[in-house]
């Protein structure tokens, strides 16, 4: 008998089990290996700010809010661990402008985060400015020399995703929770969760937190309806040796690619969002579009060398909310899913609020607006 399973070993179900785990109760997680881990297709820029429109609701800004901040507390935690290898780091975000059009929109933002922000939020970005194009191209070498502007956004951070899943599965395994490799199916009898099935072995349980990302829409058709789609990212992996590159900022282009650097030498590039379903391929019209738009923008990165490209399937829901919550008609089920293309900056926040809902404390967030019967069909 285990006291929670979760299946789905992305960056929600880690972050769930792990949280599961610090509360005090025993934890197994089963992962299927699917093809296209979101996770590990992630760019990992950790941004609220998209999240945060002037159209966004009250609730998608407390947790995309919570999202970002949440690293501080969670990455303290995996230290106490030992575990420190994630590719997080607070290197800013440069937003580019490559015409007139664009750096109104720069203008914009410029404005509205010049306004009263939250102060959470104000701390998390740090004094947002204008930069010279002259600073600009001395804080990122592959630059374009043809750009019209650019904002500072020097409290951005990115993490390395796949690396972030690997010390919190490694932090796991530490306290003790069973890390496997498998299909999870859930057992229910009368209206409750009894057990996992995992390839034909069960697991005695109550509680089960399904964080099994674009791949929970099949499992849960009536509760989901089409509330949540896979939505393809190819993304390309490059070496470009410099000194000192990896601390380079985010840059990101109003219209167009973003571009992330990682130690030792190696800038991620992307992406593509295609609703193709499950189909893993790169594909050359991919490959061709993500090349071209970052090329455009940073042409310094024309020598580059090809690393690989990777494919990832992120868990899209039709209003862009995440979904967390128990199940309703089915005691010890707690769903988290729908991070679309915030999981890297949100996954952590939303797993643990899975969490706490699975062993019946107090998730801290009004979670109305993110309930998983929001795209339950009537009948
Ligand atoms: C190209 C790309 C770029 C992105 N960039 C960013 C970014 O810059 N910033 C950001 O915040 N977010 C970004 N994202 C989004 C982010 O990566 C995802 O939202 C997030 O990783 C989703 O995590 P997840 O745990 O829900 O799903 P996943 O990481 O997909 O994990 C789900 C897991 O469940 C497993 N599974 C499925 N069914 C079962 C089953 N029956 N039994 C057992 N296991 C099962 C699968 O094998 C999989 O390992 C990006 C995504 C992509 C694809």
């Amino acid at each position: 008998m285990t006291d929670v399973v979760v299946v789905g070993a992305g960056i929600v179900g880690l972050a769930a089990a792990y949280e599961v785990s610090r509360l005090g109760y025993g934890v197994t997680v089963v992962d299927a290996g699917h093809q296209g881990r979101a996770t590990d297709a992630g760019a990992g820029i950790v941004n609220p700010l998209d999240l945060v429109g002037e159209q966004s609701a009250a609730e998608r800004e407390r947790v995309a809010l919570s999202g970002a901040t949440y690293y501080r507390e969670l990455l303290a935690r995996l230290a106490d661990d030992g575990e420190t290898d994630h590719g997080y780091a607070t290197v800013g975000q440069l937003v580019v402008a490559t015409d007139d059009a664009e750096d109104g929109v720069l203008e914009a933002l410029l404005a509205r985060l010049s306004g009263s922000l939250p102060a959470s939020l104000a701390d998390y970005l740090g004094p947002v400015r204008r930069l010279t194009v002259g600073e600009a191209a001395g804080m990122v070498p592959y630059l374009s020399d043809g750009i019209r502007g650019a904002l500072l956004l020097p409290g951005i951070a990115r993490v390395d995703g796949q690396k972030l899943a690997v010390c919190l599965a490694s932090a796991l395994r530490k306290r003790g929770a069973d890390v496997r490799h498998g299909v999870g199916e859930l057992v229910t009898v009368a209206g409750e969760v009894v057990a996992v099935e995992v390839d034909g072995e069960r697991i005695d349980t109550g509680r089960v937190i399904d964080a099994s990302g674009a791949w929970a829409a099949a499992r849960w058709p009536r509760l989901l309806g089409d509330g949540v789609t896979p939505v393809r990212g190819q993304i390309v992996h490059l070496s470009y040796p410099r000194e000192g590159i990896a601390t380079t900022p985010v840059v990101s282009n109003v219209g167009g690619p973003y571009i992330l650097a990682f130690d030792p030498d190696r800038i991620v590039t992307g992406a593509t969002h295609e609703r193709v379903g499950f189909d893993y391929r790169v594909t050359a019209g991919g490959q061709a579009d993500v090349l071209t738009t970052a090329l455009r923008v940073a042409p310094g990165l024309a020598d580059a060398t090809m690393l690989e490209t990777r494919v990832g399937f992120r868990p899209v829901s039709r209003d862009a909310l995440p979904i967390v919550g128990a199940v309703p008609g089915l005691a010890g089920a707690v769903l988290a899913t729908g991070l679309g293309a915030h999981g890297l900056t949100l996954g952590p926040a939303v797993g643990a609020i899975a969490a706490r809902i699975a062993v019946g404390q107090d998730p801290g967030h009004d979670l109305t607006a993110l309930r998983p019967d929001r795209f339950a069909s009537p009948n």
